[in-house]
């Protein structure tokens, strides 16, 4: 027996919970399936920073810094439980972030520079008000808050319960018919965010075009930190040469998760190598730091991007079509906002509307993934 739904998400990370969220709350029939654990690839190996545009607004952004700038207010408003789903159980690292100088005297009159570019947006700090492990200025912060991302996955799983299913999409067809663990379904629309697996079903479709691009990134993680820093250190070129995400550790202390430069270099570096490199960064960045007595771990993974025909960062969010089925991707974590908006006009469109719900158990529910620090192989380097 089929079964019928209005909507069918594939994907549990940030794109597939948000939108599914928003459906719901409009008061569609919907189900999502995820093929492995909830926060999946990207979104639980994510910084968790939400961008207001200022880090781009630097460098190396276009478009995106403009575009950007509107989500802040939406999370902001859902975060207060006021807004287009209700996300008031989400938990916070930070309440902003600092840009600081990560190298010689010529780094500070960087961040100066940088700071101007987006001036009105960032404030200076006074020399006390600096974090702890910051013993060198200037350092201005910016109101950009870090994410507790694993409460963000629970606070929309909790907005879903019932209605997501752990699952191996078999078949996929253009006039909206699925199966699933070889389970037949039928939807008015079927929705892929399923980040590097939107792959599978570009393929399963048969659709030979290029749509998609990965961009590889080797987080580095450190332990344990005795303070928290979230920020980005500034040198001469745009991107930083590091961006720091600190994250508690039930023992005390903080992992440290390391992106920007030294993610992107340490892609092309063999594991070994790119934790060495990390070591002299940040030896260099923070020389009075003891990083001696550290354990060290790495998460390559890639950024599962709609394509861009320079293998830069795409604009914002993109949605690839085929009959009933959308293909999706939110480009960031913070534009997943954008990207529902997207869905929901394309179903407007499409004369897709809400129809009375019969999500029943289907499948094992789908629970909560890790993050790469929970899982990482520490060692000393
Ligand atoms: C290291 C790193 C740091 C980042 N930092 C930031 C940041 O600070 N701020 C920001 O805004 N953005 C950041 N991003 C980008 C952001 O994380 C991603 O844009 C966003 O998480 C993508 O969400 P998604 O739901 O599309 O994909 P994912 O989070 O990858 O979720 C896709 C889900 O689909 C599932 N799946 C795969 N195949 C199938 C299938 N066939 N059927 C069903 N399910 C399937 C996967 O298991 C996974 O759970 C970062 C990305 C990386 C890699």
């Amino acid at each position: 027996m089929t079964q019928n739904y209005d909507i069918i998400i594939f994907g549990g990370g940030i794109a597939g919970l948000f939108i599914a969220s928003r459906l719901q709350r409009a008061g569609y029939n919907l189900i999502l399936i995820e093929k492995d654990r909830l926060g999946g690839t990207q979104t639980l190996a994510s910084q968790g920073m939400l961008h207001g545009g200022q880090k781009y607004a630097l460098g190396g952004g276009g478009n995106h810094a403009t575009s950007i700038a509107a989500m802040p207010a939406r999370w902001e408003a859902c975060f207060a439980g006021q807004g287009e789903i209700d996300l008031s159980a989400v938990k916070f690292l930070s309440a902003g972030q600092v840009m600081f100088p990560a190298g010689s005297f010529f780094s500070s009159l960087s961040v100066i520079a940088a700071a101007h570019a987006v001036r009105g947006r960032v404030q200076r700090l006074q020399r006390g008000g600096y974090p702890a492990v910051l013993q060198r200025g200037p350092v201005y912060e910016m109101q950009e808050k870090v994410l507790e991302t694993k409460s963000l996955i629970a606070a929309l799983a909790q907005n879903l319960k019932g209605r997501i299913f752990r699952g191996e999409v078999q078949e996929i067809a253009p006039d909206g018919r699925v199966v699933v663990s070889g389970i037949p379904l039928q939807a008015k629309a079927v929705i892929f965010t399923a980040g590097a697996g939107n792959e599978t079903a570009l393929s399963l479709l048969q659709i030979k075009e290029q749509h998609t691009q990965r961009r590889p990134l080797r987080q580095i993680m450190v332990k344990s930190l005795p303070q928290a820093l979230y920020g980005h250190g500034i040198v001469g070129q745009p991107k930083p040469r590091v961006t720091v995400t600190s994250h508690p550790l039930s023992t005390g202390g903080y992992v440290w998760y390391l992106g920007g430069n030294v993610a992107e270099e340490g892609a092309k570096l063999s594991a070994a190598e790119a934790l060495a490199f990390a070591k002299k960064e940040m030896q260099d960045i923070f020389p009075h730091l003891d990083w001696e007595q550290k354990e060290w771990a790495s998460w390559l993974g890639d950024r599962a991007e709609p394509f861009d025909a320079e293998g830069q960062l795409p604009p914002g969010p993109y949605i690839q079509q085929r009959g009933k089925v959308l293909i999706a991707w939110p480009t960031k974590l913070t534009f997943a906002p954008a990207l529902a908006d997207q869905v929901f006009a394309l179903l407007q469109e499409r004369g897709v509307s809400p129809s009375p719900s019969t999500a029943s158990p289907l499948l094992d529910e789908a629970e909560i993934g890790h993050y790469p620090w929970e899982e990482a192989q520490w060692q000393r380097i």
